[in-house]
């Protein structure tokens, strides 16, 4: 006789094999076990595993309430506190927390979050860590979430369950490239993305893909985002899913439209368009509908172009627009129109894309200084503790939260890392990551300041050519296409178009602003050295000196704006970015912190008070084909000019 266990163990065995490779075929395979009637009179423990596996899958195919009501059902007869029960318990609050009832789910996370520690349950402690870093993340909390996800990793590898590493990996990269931490991203998102290629979790590959190409996006490197973009498609060809070829068809479409590759844009856009039913989220339908347009520009198909312009815009316009997407949208509309001689609908159509670009810069220019924030934070708390237990900084991180609102930041930070090094000194470490990042440091340790690596990076992140022109020079012709429209407007008869209120002078400033912030204005470099710092060194001691640049380092700090970039960029040189500033104003900035640092005295500790001074050499310049060593060094003259002028002073040029 055969054992009709075996059949129902060796099919569930199979079922958990895919659960990640493949959900939507293990999701069939379930369904066919239970019109089999399997799923009867089988052993407990069989069927809670049962129960696991279609809660999980139904979570990742993001069937929540099924999910759910299958991790009750394998609660029901699961024994309290083991493994599984936690496990399963863990799919119900995975549940409630993506149908929005997170509050109750986060404090029975942390109840898990207990037991598996005390349980000395490593496999589930990670698995909640990663629950909770994941709704962190989503929660906008991104300090803690870093903190909860390092603690899953550690706690995922110390388990031995490699596909928890994975995914815990994964995560950490995903929250990583938000923060544009854009080289631990990549060594966190190629380690997932390789582990599940091994593991052919093909569904997970696939998203790891896709992230690494929006990483390579983000920097730039278009032929990079291709070549990942691909890799994607072939995955999710495999793995049948319409949705996601319809988004990475469409991905592929923008980026062959970018680098001018009409065929292969529209071949895409074609597989896209075939699939298009798939799609509900609005970013991608932004998306598409705007490369759609594109797509129907290119191939001059005019009167087929403003019927779907005709049909899509007034959605759009009226939303205030939330993705860079519409707002794009919206611009090619007002294009099409003034080649089509309707003027009044370009005018009005311009003015909206004017005032939703400068709306949608300043929001996403905001956003990525609080994340470039949060990164510099984690890192100098890293680069300071080498041995961080996480698990400690992540409680520290909620009660600090819970204390204060997010205002205190900086100081909390201080707080924190006091406190971690103190903890340190009392508990005996843990254990350590195997991911290890050698390259962490981007903060001069003696002044707390950006150091030159740092600075050099953000130079070619903020002023690129590539990045910044584009975006200024398109909006240029914006502004002489607008006031060429003005004035022909205007010499054809005024009064025609008085009711549209447009008002030529009001958009030249919208435009000008927006210039202004898309770094077509020029920016001013100061590099700045003390003066006969050597003697201070040779009369006082070393450690005096030392005092001396952490003071220089506050006086800097605290005179400039806080979208300007202080850096310490050798012994005792400073250099300060100062973006969106002309050739006066960064003259009067280095000549004030020239005049602070010759003011202020520093006490020693037998009285005597010592005065520095200090030399300039300030440098204006435009962001176009400006390469950075090449500013540097042209700096260093005017510096070596201010020395060579008696010192305490400021030299200053305006390059062209
Ligand atoms: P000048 O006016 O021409 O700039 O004269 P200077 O003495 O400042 O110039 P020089 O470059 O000859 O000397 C710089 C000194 O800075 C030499 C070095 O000992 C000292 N120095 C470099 N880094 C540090 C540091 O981290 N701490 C301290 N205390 N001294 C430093
Ligand atoms: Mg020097
Ligand atoms: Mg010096």
């Amino acid at each position: 006789m055969a054992n009709p266990h075996l059949g129902f163990e060796s099919r569930l065995s199979g079922v958990e094999k895919l659960v990640y490779a493949l959900p939507e075929k293990a999701n069939a395979e379930l369904a066919q076990m239970e019109e089999e009637q399997l799923v009867v009179n089988q052993p407990e423990g069989l069927l809670v595993r049962y129960y696991l596996a279609k809660a999980t899958i139904s979570f990742l195919l993001q069937d929540y309430s099924k999910s759910q009501a299958a991790a009750e059902q394998g609660l029901a007869i699961a024994a309290k506190d083991s493994s599984e029960a936690l496990q399963l318990n863990l799919k119900v609050i995975q549940a409630l927390l993506y149908t929005g009832q997170s509050e109750d789910a986060a404090r029975q996370l942390d109840d898990i979050l207990k037991v598996a520690q005390a349980n000395g349950d490593l496999l589930v402690e990670a698995e909640a860590l990663l629950t909770k870093g994941i709704h962190l993340n989503n929660q906008g909390a991104l300090k803690s979430s870093y903190a909860a996800l390092m603690s899953s990793l550690e706690a995922a590898e110390a388990s031995g369950h490699d596909d928890v590493t994975g995914r815990a990996a994964f995560a950490l990269g995903q929250l990583l490239l938000k923060l544009n931490g854009f080289e631990r991203s990549q060594i966190m998102l190629q380690e997932a993305q390789r582990f599940f290629e091994t593991r052919k979790m093909s569904f997970s590959q696939m998203l790891a893909q896709l992230d690494i190409a929006e990483l390579h996006e983000k920097q730039l490197q278009k032929e990079q985002a291709i070549v990942a973009y691909q890799s994607a498609l072939k995955l999710a060809r495999v793995l049948g899913d319409g949705r996601y070829r319809f988004r990475i068809n469409l991905l592929l479409a923008g980026l062959y439209q970018e680098l001018g590759q009409q065929h292969l844009m529209q071949q895409h856009m074609q597989s896209a368009e075939e699939l298009q039913h798939r799609e509900k989220l609005p970013f991608y339908i932004a998306k598409f509908q705007l490369l759609k347009a594109r797509s129907l520009l290119d191939r001059n198909a005019l009167p087929e172009l403003i019927t779907y312009l005709d049909k899509t815009l007034p959605d759009i316009v009226n939303a205030a627009s939330n993705y860079r997407t519409q707002v794009e949208l919206i611009k090619l509309a007002a294009e099409v129109y003034a080649e089509q001689g309707d003027y009044q609908k370009a005018f009005e159509n311009f003015r909206t894309y004017h005032q939703q670009y400068v709306r949608l810069n300043s929001q996403e220019h905001l956003q990525d200084m609080t994340r470039q924030q949060v990164l510099f934070d984690l890192e100098r708390l890293e680069y300071e503790n080498h041995n961080l237990n996480w698990k400690n900084v992540l409680q520290r991180m909620e009660i600090e939260e819970a204390q204060h609102t997010v205002s205190n930041m900086a100081q909390a930070m201080v707080w924190l890392s006091l406190g971690v090094v103190s903890l340190l000194l009392v508990s005996l470490w843990i254990y350590r990551s195997r991911v290890k990042w050698g390259r962490l440091a981007r903060t001069d340790t003696l002044t707390g300041l950006y150091n030159r690596r740092y600075l050099t990076e953000w130079y070619h992140r903020n002023f690129s050519k590539e990045g910044r022109l584009l975006m200024s020079r398109q909006l240029a012709g914006n502004l002489a296409r607008v006031a060429d429209f003005w004035k022909t407007e205007r010499s054809q008869g005024a009064g025609k178009h008085e009711q549209a209120e447009w008002d030529g002078e009001q958009t030249g400033k919208i435009v000008g602003d927006a210039l202004a912030q898309a770094g077509q204005a020029s920016f001013t470099l100061i590099l700045a050295d003390i003066d006969y710092f050597k003697n201070i060194n040779d009369t006082y001691g070393h450690e005096t000196g030392d005092r001396v640049l952490t003071q220089v380092a506050e006086i800097f700090r605290s005179h400039v704006r806080s979208s300007d970039v202080v850096a310490r960029v050798g012994g005792e040189e400073f250099m300060v970015m100062l973006p969106n500033t002309g050739y006066e104003s960064g003259l009067r900035i280095a000549e004030n912190l020239r005049a602070k640092v010759a003011g202020a005295a520093l006490e020693l500790e037998n009285g005597t008070t010592i005065h520095i001074t200090s030399s300039f050499g300030v440098l204006t310049s435009n962001p176009s084909e400006q390469d950075f060593t090449a500013l540097c060094s042209k700096a260093d003259e005017l510096l070596y000019a201010a020395k060579a002028q008696g010192r305490n002073c400021v030299v200053s040029l305006q390059a062209t």
